[in-house]
């Protein structure tokens, strides 16, 4: 066995308890430990004068004893003040022993570590590290940084210290096992250590590595390691890809009937498409000719219509003889998405079938029946659509939209379940939350990227308007007269506890109190709380303009359309990301008025969160948008938690190493030709058992 991947248990001083606890930190193996890094350092390669110090700072003194007292008053404490001719600081001691304080007689010398403070008696160390010591000049300085690294209860830094160590000297004595695979030509162009160099300096840095460039993560050792980690998960999501294009799937053939099909399909849409449609288009038919899975996804600003492109994907499937799976975050969208493709596939001799967990009894056997026998061709619906229960005639299609919202794990079990016979179906996701092309390619890089960079013709961008809360009044007086035109309103409340019911309550104080205000308008309240039935009668209602004013939570966010609703109110929208405004925000403008978004935020503003609402008032473009947000929060956040989850880094941090991600790509790709025996030792190092993303 190689030694790396001994466990922990065969380091001297490492017992069966010590070696769980290690393991509750992740650490199993003598590889484990040598990438397990400090989280921090203590400097103790220097004593300082007492006069330089200053609260805050952590460091190492020695002196004698002056005085030493026990002090009564309120929690009994030992006080010792020492002086090292330079000026004095009292260390103060709450758990102290009689031998702990006959020792430290006045006039002994001793050395001490600690975090300076301030206290009642001016500058003072508590519970200082110190050492008795011969005299003030004998001090032990060391020649390295100290590390700090994580524990967990019951560990302490020595432990870890010792066993990191005994790990890094059995590695000096077998070069081999920390074999570097990034190439020598690339450490030399990016000045990047050597492997071993840089886990050693990371462990124990010596004087010429700045504890600052340590600190904030820019010190070569640690971005060496952060690209090779980043290299690895990109490489890993290559392969999946490759592997995808090993397998096989339903090619949907040219056929004569099927060109004037999509010919008729095209000249019944009551719009031209756009071109960047017709682009994309193009680049799913040329996908889906092919006997191998497409796996596609299209980017695309809210309105810039997505779906009829989705649509035409699915005529290409049906066409073909295939049915085609359309998956849907929620059960409104999954409705319009059935409304629309209705209407589209009307004159199709194919049932436009629909499924959601709501659908009890014997309409839904009629529909698992259809998809069966193959009488339905297009199922739309849920996360319901992939239940056991479900079993396709010919499933050749999955359409998933809105695809932030399903996580890549979901994402690939949805493709193994509809796979048959080793044949597996091409799949289609849509977005409309714009990511970054640097944070795309470590998280898409699965996939095959199309992006919808134009609107249909006419839109015109929303004219967004930052205002304060107090002109609440104001606000609730420009509704009145919104209405007076026939118009429509949204008014979304946001809150930023993560509980819905909070969220909900806020939003039905807000209904009540504009219900209230505006006696003439007809107010309802939408929330995640209710039931989907509920929901969906609520946002009918708004649709067929039985109502004037929707107040909402964010749960309006995805897919759903009214056109004459031109006027939004997001309250508190400093809580959200831009990201998510701005999706909110494309709810409006979907008809061919101006409308409107007012942005009532709660004084006081930061400066970034100014900054960050003026990003969006400035701008319409969500890809700008998002890279803005990416500049000012970082990618987790334009990523989601959801997303980024499933994301486990090691050590790269992709807030501050996302310098590295255009550099992993651009390297990431010649790999494949240049140093293909480096990728598998790359994934067993750095993904190790967990490598899912090329398994599943
Ligand atoms: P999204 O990309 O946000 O999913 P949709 O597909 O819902 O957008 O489209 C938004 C609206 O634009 C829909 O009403 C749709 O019918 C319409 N639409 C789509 N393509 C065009 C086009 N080329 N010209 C005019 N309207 C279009
Ligand atoms: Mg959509």
């Amino acid at each position: 066995m190689n030694t790396l991947n001994q466990p922990v248990g065969i380091l001297t001083g490492i017992g069966a308890q010590t070696a769980n606890r290690l393991q509750k930190l992740g650490l199993c193996t003598l590889q484990d430990l040598i990438f397990h890094l400090p989280l921090r350092y203590e400097d103790r390669t220097r004593v300082y004068p007492i006069c330089s110090l200053k609260p805050g700072m952590t460091v190492l003194i020695s002196g004698k004893v002056e005085f030493i007292d026990i002090l009564p008053r309120g929690r009994k404490s030992l006080i010792c003040r020492i002086s090292d001719g330079t000026g004095f600081i009292s260390l103060k001691f709450f758990h102290f022993s009689a031998s702990q304080h006959n020792a430290l007689k006045p006039g002994t010398s001793i050395s001490c570590f600690a975090e300076v403070r301030y206290g009642f008696a001016g500058l003072e160390m508590v519970h200082p590290e110190y050492k008795v010591i011969a005299n003030p000049d004998d001090c032990i300085t060391e020649t390295r940084l100290t590390p700090v690294y994580p524990l967990t209860e019951g560990l302490s830094q020595n432990v870890v210290r010792k066993a990191v160590k005994q790990a890094l000297e059995l590695c000096s004595h077998e070069p081999e096992l920390l074999t570097d695979w990034i190439p020598e030509s690339i450490l030399k162009q990016y000045r990047y250590p050597a492997l071993a160099d840089a886990i050693r300096t990371l462990h124990a840095p010596d004087e010429s590595v700045s504890i600052e460039a340590l600190q904030n993560g820019s010190v070569p050792a640690l971005k060496r390691l952060a690209f090779e980690e980043l290299l690895t998960h990109y490489l890993s999501l290559r392969i999946t890809r490759n592997k995808t294009k090993a397998w096989q799937a339903p090619s949907f053939l040219e056929t004569a009937t099927g060109k004037v099909a999509a010919e008729h399909f095209i000249r019944s849409l009551p719009f031209k498409l756009t071109g960047a449609q017709q682009r994309v288009i193009a680049e799913i038919e040329a996908d889906c000719r092919l006997q191998h899975p497409m796996m596609r996804l299209v980017q695309g600003d809210v309105g810039s219509g997505k779906t009829i492109v989705s649509a035409y994907a699915a005529l290409l499937a049906l066409t073909a003889g295939y049915q085609v799976a359309v998956m849907a975050p929620t059960e409104l969208l999954a409705e319009q998405h059935k409304r629309n493709f209705d209407v589209w596939f009307d004159g199709f001799e194919t049932q436009v079938t629909y499924l959601t967990g709501q659908l009890k009894g014997n309409a839904r056997k009629a529909v698992l029946q259809a998809l069966e026998d193959g009488s339905a061709g297009i199922i739309i619906g849920t996360h319901a659509l992939f239940q056991d229960a479900v079993n396709f005639h010919r499933l050749g299609l999955i359409i998933i939209d809105e695809q932030h919202r399903f996580g890549v794990h979901q994402r690939l079990a949805l493709r193994e379940k509809g796979q048959q016979g080793g044949i597996r179906p091409h799949q289609l996701v849509m977005t409309a939350t714009p990511i970054p092309r640097t944070l795309a390619m470590l998280q898409y890089s699965d996939l095959d990227i199309s992006i919808i960079d134009e609107l249909p013709p006419g839109r015109k961008p929303v004219v967004t308007s930052v205002i304060p809360a107090e002109r609440r009044a104001d606000v609730i007086d420009r509704i009145n007269g919104w209405v007076d035109k026939k118009k429509q309103v949204y008014w979304v409340c946001t809150l930023i506890e993560e509980s819905e019911v909070l969220q909900c309550e806020a939003a039905e104080k807000t209904a009540e109190t504009l219900t209230q205000a505006l006696p003439n308008v007809r107010v309802a309240l939408i929330h995640g709380r209710m039931k989907s039935a509920e929901k969906d009668a609520v946002m009918q209602a708004f649709k067929n303009h039985q109502i004037d004013l929707l107040v909402a939570t964010t749960v309006i966010e995805v897919g759903v359309d009214v056109p004459n609703a031109g006027l939004m109110i997001i309250e508190n929208p400093e809580r959200l990301g831009l990201s998510q405004l701005h999706q909110l925000r494309g709810r409006v403008g979907r008809g061919n008025d101006d409308s409107y978004c007012l942005l009532m935020y709660q004084a006081p503003l930061s400066d970034t969160a100014r900054h960050r609402l003026g990003v969006l008032r400035d701008s319409n473009d969500g890809f700008v948008i998002a890279e803005k947000d990416l500049e000012l929060r970082g990618p987790g956040e334009v990523m989601g938690t959801r997303q980024t989850g499933q994301m486990h880094f090691k050590i790269a941090d992709l807030a501050r190493d996302s310098d590295l991600l255009a550099v992993v790509q651009q390297i990431g790709d010649t790999f494949f030709t240049h140093s293909p025996q480096a990728i598998q030792p790359l994934c067993d190092r750095w993904l190790g058992a967990s490598t899912e993303y090329s398994e599943v």
